[in-house]
């Protein structure tokens, strides 16, 4: 099929959520195309560009990839200041890591932007045999907030291209 949409937009989008849940690997597997099973730490936060092409055009991502900021109390405004998107990770084996999610998700939603678009990504869908949040329990909570929700594995690329397509669609089609 003909792409014939001539739009050209550039989004920023920040990753949000508890150290270890598979944010920096989520990115990776989605600029890169790979994943690495002894990923290090990120120190600071890190930072990403990729494109994709969409039916309506083209949409330039600018990816805020943010790390120990559960240090502080809030988030620093230099993250979600001119946001379009917010991508807030778990991981689907610590209970724990969906409480922080949820923290992040309130911190969010006190900055009130309408327009951000925000979703609740539950990744290492891999490791079912290890799971402790049912895909249920976090989809409710996603409703109950109006956040997209997906399940996702930066391990097998599960979800990861249509987590960037969505966000990429929406966004776009605001412009
Ligand atoms: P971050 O602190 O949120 O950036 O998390 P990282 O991306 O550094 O990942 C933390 C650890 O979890 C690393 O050892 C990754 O290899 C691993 N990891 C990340 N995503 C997945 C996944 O989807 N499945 C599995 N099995 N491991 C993952
Ligand atoms: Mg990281």
């Amino acid at each position: 099929m003909a792409r014939t949409g001539n739009k050209n937009v550039q989004a920023k989008l920040v990753l949000l959520g508890d150290m270890g849940a598979g944010k920096t690997s989520l990115v990776l597997r989605f600029v890169k195309g790979q994943f690495y099973e002894f990923q290090e730490s990120t120190i600071g936060a890190a930072f990403f560009t990729q494109v994709l092409s969409l039916n309506e055009g083209t949409i330039k991502f600018d990816i805020w990839d943010t790390a120990g900021q559960e240090r502080y109390h809030s988030l620093a405004p230099m993250y979600y200041r001119g946001a379009a998107a917010a991508v807030v990770v778990y991981d689907i084996t610590s209970m724990d890591s969906f409480v922080r999610g949820k923290k992040w998700v309130r911190e969010l939603q006190r900055q009130g932007n309408p327009n951000l678009v925000t979703v609740l990504v539950a990744n290492k869908a891999d490791l079912e045999a290890k799971r402790q949040v049912e895909n249920e329990v976090g989809e409710q909570y996603a409703k109950d907030n109006r956040l997209m929700f997906l399940e996702t594995s930066a391990k097998t690329a599960q979800n990861v291209n249509e987590l960037f397509y969505e966000i990429g669609e929406k966004e776009i089609g605001k412009s």
